[in-house]
């Protein structure tokens, strides 16, 4: 399997293996990789996961995408060490709500988010790529809350990798921040940028463009742009779907979204021959994406702070991704698209490009009162507490639960305990932290406040990173 860019340079001989772009993450281009073509799973294939453990589904789904960066032997010993520590026995366990709905649970993993599924995988992936290649690199990231702790949980000790996790300062909640400042290891750093998370990201691009800066530290990303990510998450989608029916029935799903990244790797799923009815894309009252979908408006708007902080994001970066297949795989239109967003705000889309993503997702907004009578309702028929982000799709899910007949599955994608306070104002019940967490609210934080200049960020590395002559 070999991945191509989402811009410009496209040619055949630019297509590069999986090794490459697992640790370059963004294409020099500033485009996001994309495998060239689908490993395709038919019918009998997915009848044969039926029944099958969760790190079994994960081998036999990711092993076509990585070539011959990893030997399957080492890569099935690290799925099942990845997956051991989780702490429910199924990894992703489907939780019966009502008769065909269903909670996908996604937060058993280290940092209670979803973002360990693929994590716990590519930190350990990773170290073995740059380990047979005698390299180390540095890795950067943006995080909007959960991304960060689960890439540190990840990278953390590991000789290979040096970590910086760029957040907005304030913006993020309390067991967020103390899941990554709370992290001793000397490989690991949090930064708290004074700006919002769009700026983080923005400062992580910049420093990616760079490019002398980053030659010197190797730098390498393992936030959603990451295709090793997106690969990842697709096997909860495949696990779910041959649980509750598929290759003969297909199901809905409907994910709480931000960057894009989760509700793609469903996209993807379908693409590699999932039977899905449809997919159901939830944002908070930062609503870009809702807006594309439903009104051809793809307008950045400010980033307004909810009660579910991870998805308040105005630019999906993963969105490219899509754009890139709506735009029939034509690199030079990305780029120009691309360039306009960034120059104006506004993402150009043909009407034919449109009709086609309506096709292919339903999109709804949830404001913050929907989102906390979703918590409160399903507290009172089931005694559940969920957590924000999943109310958020739980809300989607039931609005569009009209339209669309067989299982409905609601992507539950963190623990109510990561948001406490959000939980119980709309249920009267403070979540009970499991004992990972109770652990964390005890330790002292380490962390470097920095302004929202680049500057100021790479400054900062050059003095802490291993690479690139820092100390
Ligand atoms: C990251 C995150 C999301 C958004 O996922 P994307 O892949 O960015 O769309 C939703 N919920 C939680 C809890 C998250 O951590």
């Amino acid at each position: 399997m070999r991945y191509i860019s989402t811009r410009d340079g496209r040619s055949p001989a630019e297509a590069r293996p999986f090794d490459d772009i697992l640790l370059a993450g963004l294409a020099p281009d500033g485009g996001l990789y994309v495998p060239e073509k689908w490993p395709l799973f038919d019918a009998n294939d997915l009848r044969a996961l039926k029944g099958k453990s969760y790190a079994e589904v994960a081998f036999a789904v990711t092993s076509p995408f990585l070539g011959d960066a990893v030997s399957p032997s080492s890569w099935r010993a690290i799925i099942d060490r990845a997956y051991r520590g989780f702490d429910d026995a199924a990894v992703a366990p489907l939780r019966r709500l009502e008769p065909d709905l269903y909670l996908l649970e996604l937060f058993h993993g280290p940092t209670l988010a979803f973002k360990d599924y693929a994590l716990q995988l590519i930190g350990p992936l990773f170290d073995a790529v740059l380990k047979r290649k005698n390299r180390r690199v540095t890795v950067i990231g943006a995080t909007s809350g959960d991304t960060g702790s689960a890439a540190i949980e990840a990278c953390r000790d590991r000789d290979s990798i040096d970590i910086f996790m760029l957040y907005p300062l304030g913006r993020i909640s309390e067991v967020q921040r103390r899941q990554m400042t709370t992290v001793q290891s000397p490989n690991v750093h949090a930064v708290a940028v004074d700006g919002n998370f769009d700026d983080c990201q923005d400062l992580v691009k910049a420093m990616f463009a760079d490019e002398k800066f980053r030659a010197a530290f190797q730098l390498s990303a393992v936030n959603s742009i990451n295709w090793a990510r997106i690969m990842a998450q697709i096997v909860y989608y495949v696990s779910a779907g041959v649980t509750l029916g598929a290759p003969e029935n297909p199901v809905a799903f409907a994910v709480p979204t931000g960057n894009f990244g989760n509700v793609y790797a469903a996209h993807a799923a379908r693409c590699m021959g999932l039977p899905v009815s449809r997919l159901i894309v939830a944002t908070n009252r930062n609503d870009i994406l809702a807006r594309f979908f439903n009104q051809g408006d793809m307008s950045l708007g400010p980033v307004e702070p909810t009660i579910s902080p991870s998805m308040d994001i105005q630019v999906s970066s993963n969105f490219e991704r899509l754009y890139f297949e709506l735009a029939g795989r034509d690199g030079k239109a990305v780029t120009s698209a691309f360039s306009e967003f960034r120059k104006t705000g506004k993402l150009p889309i043909a009407k034919p490009q449109w009709d086609k993503a309506r096709g292919l997702f339903a999109a709804y907004r949830v404001d913050e009162d929907q989102t906390r009578a979703a918590m409160k309702a399903v507290y009172q028929e089931s005694g559940r507490l969920i957590d924000p982000h999943s109310a958020v799709a739980l809300a989607a899910a039931k609005r569009a639960r009209g339209d669309i007949s067989g299982p409905m599955v609601v992507v539950s994608t963190a623990h109510p305990a990561k948001f406490p306070d959000a939980v119980e104002s709309a249920t009267g019940i403070r979540p009970e932290a499991p004992p990972r967490l109770a652990k964390i609210m005890k330790l002292p934080e380490r962390l470097e406040k920095l302004p929202n200049r680049l500057g100021a960020v790479e400054d900062f590395i050059k003095s802490r990173a291993r690479l690139g002559g820092g100390r």
